[in-house]
C-alpha cells in the first residue's frame, strides 16, 4: 500500500509518497510559491536524488499544485503508474483544539472542526484545509485522514494545560495550553520504548524536540502529561525565531515604547525573536554555534539561553513526573548537535544521568541514528531518537483506513 503525506501551508505544499511494505520513502517533493502572482516552483527527490527543481509558471492555488504534484509522482517521476496506485492521503494539521485526541477519517464533521479552530491556528488551519479540499478535488475516490499536532498532548490534567487567568477565558475562548509537535513527541516516545524493549506503560520519558521550532514533553506511562508549547507554539524554550516563555508585560512594555500594536509585536516575538534575535546573526544553531566559537558574545549568550532553557524544563519535568528513566533528543539540533546535548547534560548527574561523551561523539551529525549516549552506570537513560513525523502520519492513515 501507497500512502501520501501531506503538509500543506498558505503558499506551499510539501509531500512525501511512502510505500508501507517497508516503510520506505519512494518520493519527496515540494511545491512552493502558491498563489503570489510570481513564478513558482517545485522541486521532487527520489532515492535523495533531485530530480526535478525548477521554477514554473506562476501557480495560482492549492488545487493547481496538487495537480503539480500528482503529475510529478506519475508523469515526471514515474513512482507510482496513476494516482489509483495511491490508497490513502494523510494530512498533517495543527490545530485540533480540544476536540480531536488522535487523527481521523476526513468527513464533512472534520472539516467544519478544523475550521472552527482557525481561531486558535489563523496561520496553519486555513492552510492545512486548503491542501485538504484541493487534495480531495483532484482525488475525489482517496480516502484523507487528517493527524493533529495538538491531538498526543490532549492527555494532560487541567493543572498541566490551564493558564492562571480567570476561569471564564477557559470556558468562553478556549484559552488553555494546547502544545505541538505532538506527532513528534509520540512517535519518538513510542520509538524508544520500542529500541529500549520497554513497553510505553513502564517509562517516564521527557522528549526533547529541538529543532528550529522546538517543545519538551513529559510523556508518563506512553501518556503526554505536559508539554511546553501553549496555546501557540511561541511559549518554552527559546527557538530559531521564537522567543519561547517570557513576562507577558513585555509585550505591552515594548508596544508603548516602540508605538507597535499587540499583533506586530507577536510577530516580532514569532518571527524576529529566538536565537536570531538574540544573536542578531542566524536562526540556524549551526551559524551561532560558528560564531559563538568565534568568540561571539551574543552568540554565545543565545546558544547558553537555550541550554538553560532545556534544562529547565528537564528538571520540572523530572519533578512533574516524581522521577525519569529516560531523556530522549530529537528533531534538527536534538539528533545533530552533540556538543549541545553534551552542554545540556553536563550536571545531570544528581539526577541520575550521566552522558557518555564517547557514545555522544560517535554519533555523526547528519546522519542520525537511534542511539543510547549515557553512560552504563547512568540510572536514567539518554538516547537520540530521529523524528519521523512522515511515518508516523502515513501509519495512523494506514491504520484508518484499513478498519
Ligand atoms: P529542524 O527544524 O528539525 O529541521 O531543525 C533545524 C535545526 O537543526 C537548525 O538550527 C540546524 O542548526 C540544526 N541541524 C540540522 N541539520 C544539522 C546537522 N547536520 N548538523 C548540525 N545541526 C543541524
Amino acid at each position: 500500500m501507497k500512502i501520501l503525506v501531506v503538509n500543506a501551508g498558505s503558499s506551499s505544499l510539501k509531500y512525501q509518497l511512502i510505500n508501507m511494505d517497508d516503510e520506505q520513502t519512494l518520493a519527496q517533493g515540494l511545491v512552493e510559491r502558491i498563489g503570489m502572482g510570481t513564478d513558482g516552483h517545485q522541486s521532487c527527490k527520489v532515492n535523495g536524488e533531485k530530480v526535478l527543481d525548477t521554477d514554473v509558471a506562476p501557480i495560482e492555488n492549492h488545487v493547481q499544485a496538487c495537480n503539480m504534484m500528482l503529475d510529478a509522482l506519475t508523469n515526471v517521476t514515474g513512482v507510482v503508474k496513476s494516482m489509483d496506485e495511491i490508497s490513502a492521503v494523510g494530512h498533517r494539521v495543527l490545530h485540533g483544539g480540544s476536540k480531536f485526541s488522535e487523527s481521523v477519517i476526513i468527513n464533512q464533521d472534520v472539516l467544519d472542526a478544523i475550521e472552527e479552530n482557525i481561531p486558535l491556528g489563523p496561520l496553519h488551519n486555513p492552510a492545512n484545509l486548503m491542501g485538504i479540499k484541493a487534495c480531495q478535488e483532484v482525488m475525489p475516490n482517496t480516502p484523507m485522514v487528517a493527524v493533529f499536532d495538538t491531538a498526543f498532548h490532549q492527555t494532560m490534567p487541567p493543572k498541566a494545560y490551564m493558564y492562571g487567568v480567570p476561569y471564564e477565558y477557559y470556558e468562553k475562548l478556549h484559552v488553555r495550553r494546547y502544545g505541538f509537535h505532538g506527532t513528534s513527541h509520540r512517535y519518538v516516545s513510542k520509538r524508544t520504548a520500542e529500541f529500549l524493549g520497554k513497553k510505553p506503560e513502564e517509562l517516564r520519558i521527557i522528549t526533547c524536540h529541538l529543532g528550529n521550532g522546538s517543545s519538551m514533553s513529559a510523556v508518563d506511562c506512553g501518556k503526554c502529561v505536559d508539554t511546553s508549547m501553549g496555546i501557540t507554539p511561541l511559549e518554552g524554550v527559546v527557538m530559531g525565531t521564537r522567543s519561547g516563555s517570557m513576562d507577558p508585560a513585555v509585550v505591552e512594555f515594548i508596544c508603548n515604547n516602540e508605538n507597535l500594536t499587540v499583533s506586530e509585536m507577536l510577530n516580532i516575538c514569532n518571527k524576529k525573536s529566538g536565537l536570531l534575535g538574540i544573536s542578531g546573526l542566524s536562526n540556524d544553531m549551526r551559524d551561532v554555534d560558528k560564531a559563538a566559537r568565534e568568540g561571539n558574545e551574543r552568540a554565545q549568550l543565545a546558544r547558553d539561553m537555550l541550554i538553560y532553557g532545556i534544562k529547565k524544563y528537564i528538571g520540572s519535568y523530572a519533578a512533574a513526573m516524581n522521577g525519569v528513566d529516560v531523556i530522549v533528543f530529537t528533531a534538527g539540533i536534538g539528533e545533530n548537535n552533540n556538543k549541545l546535548r553534551e552542554d545540556v547534560m553536563k550536571g545531570f548527574e544528581f539526577l541520575g544521568a550521566k552522558i557518555d561523551l564517547d557514545k555522544n561523539n560517535a554519533l555523526i551529525p547528519g546522519k542520525a541514528e537511534d542511539a543510547i549516549i549515557s553512560a552504563d552506570d547512568s540510572k536514567v537513560l539518554i538516547c537520540v531518537i530521529p523524528t519521523n513525523e512522515e511515518i508516523a502520519i502515513a501509519k495512523d492513515t494506514l491504520e484508518l483506513v484499513s478498519k
